[in-house]
């Protein structure tokens, strides 16, 4: 449907299936005509390219990728949106829509059926209540994918993109910075959505890695090491490792003098290397 993005088309649409959204499912729809295209200009939807879209809503995004990938697979959790979608997605035979949670979804076997011979990109305007546990999933497993391109909470966004040794980082900016490149692309108002959340958005680009940076032995324990590192804020490095992971405080020490770190470093000082040197002589102190 071309003319979706318009606001009273989108209300005609959910009127007349009697449509109502879910809190729980994270329904905030985009009814800002301005924002579905370039978040699919610049998340990959171009010719060679094959898209997954996680959650539809009623398709508006879904139409942007369609009409510029040469594939869409499009997750979405609720099945209410079926004859919704069917509707709105009609002139498009380059779309498959699946019924399903994206979490519980075998990604690398659906990227391996089909786009063949297609390069593959993420697109979303991800649900916010499980935001970074799809994020987790879409780089930890690594899918042969080139970027995830996604629209997140703006406090999500800025802690995901902070570089590496700035105060706004976290684990997550870790394990993100490990597999991918990630930028801020784009800022989106409250009011672009219905209903309209409480917080402001942003879209964000991760460009997948080919490599993931050298010198890491375990990736389950370097992890790990992140996690604990980041569990409470504000502290030093030695007191958040050593309590979170319950390892002997003269070990942790040991392991931030061997790397050549001050002894009350804190973790959101490190930059990627220092991470895994850090962890590297931790892993082999215990
Ligand atoms: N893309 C649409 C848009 O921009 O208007 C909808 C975005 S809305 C923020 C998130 C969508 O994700 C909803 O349609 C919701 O039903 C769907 N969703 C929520 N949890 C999901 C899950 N676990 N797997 C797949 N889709 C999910």
């Amino acid at each position: 449907m071309d003319n979706l993005s318009n606001i009273s088309v989108i209300k005609d649409v959910l009127a007349r299936h009697n449509f109502t959204f879910s809190k729980a499912l994270g329904q905030n729809f985009l009814v800002n005509p301005s924002v579905c295209p370039k978040i699919a200009e610049m998340g990959n939807a171009k010719k060679g390219f094959g898209i997954i879209e996680i959650g539809t809503g009623i398709g508006v995004l879904t139409n942007e990728l369609a009409k510029r990938a040469d594939k869409v697979v499009a997750i979405e959790i609720d099945d209410r949106l079926m004859p919704v979608l069917a509707e709105t997605l009609a002139e498009y035979d380059n779309v498959k829509i699946i019924n399903a949670d994206v979490m519980e979804t075998d990604l690398h076997k659906l990227i391996a059926e089909e786009f063949q011979g297609m390069d593959v990109a993420v697109c979303a305007n991800l649900p916010y209540y499980i935001t970074s546990p799809i994020l987790m999933m879409l780089l930890e497993e690594r899918l042969p994918i080139k970027s995830v391109t996604v629209m997140v909470q703006k406090e999500a966004g800025t802690r995901l993109c902070a570089p590496m040794g700035t105060r706004d980082m976290g684990a997550v900016t870790v394990a993100i910075n490990y597999f991918s490149v990630p930028k801020l692309l784009f800022n989106v108002s409250r009011g672009s959505f219905m209903p309209s959340p409480n917080v402001d958005s942003c879209v964000v680009r991760f460009d997948i890695r080919d490599k993931t940076p050298e010198g890491v032995t375990d990736e389950k324990f370097f992890f790990k090491v992140a996690r604990g590192a980041f569990s409470q804020r504000r502290k030093t490095l030695s007191n958040s490792v050593s309590s979170s992971m319950g390892i002997d405080k003269s070990i942790v020490n040991q392991a931030i003098e061997q790397s050549g770190l001050p002894a009350s470093v804190r973790p959101e000082a490190l930059s990627m290397e220092q991470f895994i040197t850090f962890s590297e002589a931790l892993r082999k102190l215990i």
